[in-house]
């Protein structure tokens, strides 16, 4: 049955529609769910994400530990003279006792004998015979002790679901003991690249053909998210084999990427074949580069049909594809940091929202200035080498001039000021 609210729905999501690029982005990010939890090996978890969190299952330290080699001893017991009854190293627990008069000689990191409430360093201390005799006129109780629970206590949030595992973080979760370790699945990803005029790597190129680079490119830019590339490859502008092809990828992924075949041209396959293996939601962005994009879904999977152009791919990647996979992830925060910088130079006016490669840096003031990377061509891939951010560039009639504000997407930090 048809109702005039679903038509409105149909309407509202009608995929020719020209969308502004955050409210594509609003799309693609809300189709985007955190995939499953895998248990793995605490040295295959870093850079993974957390998929529950972890609490401290016992305190930390678990006793009473000595931070520096020296003697345990009672820190009022007014004698500067001590009998050494025994030694103490870390990871033995010898059940010495130290009473006034007595000392045990001490490692850092080995429990605190019975008894004992100080640790005096051995460079404050001499030997004489079997006797430790102490040059410090005051020893505070608890000195170059670290108490039972100092670092963590038993209870204690320490980290949350959605965390990113990096050193520090697999270090607390090796402490408390707690392997394997809950993570997220990592996207398994598929990159296809689409066109007749593509060659392949170590072939000849004949007149008219061009070599493929969108793929490799595709697949560095995934290996530093941590996606699993599953398979990727290429495919000629032939009807039933890439049907075919696509619907191996698309049952076998999390995350399809192709790039080419989705302009106007006679030959743009990807986007004729795609309503048949998929639900469409967009296939026009009003940006630059990068307006014939492409967005499907089917079940969990989403479709991403990138345009040719090399630099609209990496683009793409960055608006599109990267935050969603940050999501499949379990990222709680996919976004780059958007910032103000200020033009360097006059930038031209445009009719799209555009994404400007560009070089930010700090200058002496403080001020985080833009200069772009030169010809900003949707061919010239160029224009991302050594490019730490991408302007948003909305679109208007008028120049912009040198000293006006934007706002940039920084992809890596913004550079010092230059010597
Ligand atoms: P298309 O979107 O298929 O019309 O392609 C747009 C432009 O990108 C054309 O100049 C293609 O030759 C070029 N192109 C398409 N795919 C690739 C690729 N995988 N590597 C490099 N250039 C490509
Ligand atoms: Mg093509």
């Amino acid at each position: 049955m048809v109702t005039a609210s679903t038509s409105a729905a149909d309407a509202m999501t009608d995929p020719d529609r020209l969308l502004h690029p955050d409210e594509a982005r609003a799309i693609v990010l809300g189709t985007a769910k955190p995939l499953g939890v895998e248990r793995v090996a605490l040295t295959e978890a870093a850079w993974r994400t957390l998929a529950e969190p972890l609490v401290a299952g016992e305190d930390h330290p678990p006793f009473p530990a000595a931070t520096m080699d020296g003697f345990a001893v009672v820190a009022d017991d007014g004698s500067p003279w001590r009998e050494v009854v025994g030694a103490q190293m870390a990871g033995l627990d010898l059940a010495l006792e130290v009473s006034p008069g007595l000392a045990v000689r001490i490692t850092t990191g080995a429990p605190l004998p019975a008894g004992a409430d100080a640790v005096v360093p051995v460079e404050a201390t001499e030997m004489v015979d079997d006797h430790v005799v102490v040059h410090q006129e005051q020893i505070a109780p608890g000195q170059y002790v670290r108490p039972i629970g100092a670092d963590l206590r038993q209870g204690d949030p320490v980290l949350d679901a959605g965390t990113v595992l990096g050193p520090a973080e697999i270090g607390l979760i090796a402490g408390l003991g707690w392997t394997p370790v809950p993570v997220r699945r990592r996207p398994r990803v598929s990159v296809l690249s689409t066109g007749d005029e593509l060659v392949q790597p170590g072939q000849p190129v004949a007149p008219g053909q061009v070599r493929d680079s969108n793929r490799f490119s595709l697949v560095a830019a995934l290996q530093t998210v941590g996606a699993e590339v599953v398979w990727s490859g290429h495919a000629p502008d032939e009807r039933d084999p890439l049907r075919a092809l696509l619907a191996e990828r698309i049952a076998a992924s999390d995350v399809v990427i192709t790039s080419g075949g989705v302009s106007m041209g006679e030959l743009d396959l990807v986007k004729a074949l795609l309503p048949e293996l998929a639900t469409v939601r967009f296939r026009r962005v009003a940006m630059k580069p990068g307006k014939p994009l492409n967005f499907a879904t089917s079940g969990e999977t989403l479709f991403f049909g990138l345009p040719g152009n090399p630099v609209s791919v990496l683009v793409a990647f960055e608006i599109f594809i990267r935050p969603a996979l940050a999501l499949l992830a379990g990222r709680p925060d996919p976004e780059r940091p958007r910032v103000p910088v200020t033009l360097a130079h006059p930038v031209p006016p445009t009719d799209r929202t555009e994404f400007q490669r560009a070089i930010v840096r700090v200058d002496a003031g403080g001020r985080l200035m833009a200069t772009t990377t030169g010809g900003q061509a949707s061919s010239r891939l160029a224009s991302f080498v050594g490019a730490n951010a991408l302007l948003v560039i909305p679109p208007r009639d008028t120049e912009y001039a040198a000293g006006e504000r934007v706002d940039a997407l920084l992809v890596a930090p913004p550079l010092g000021s230059a010597r």
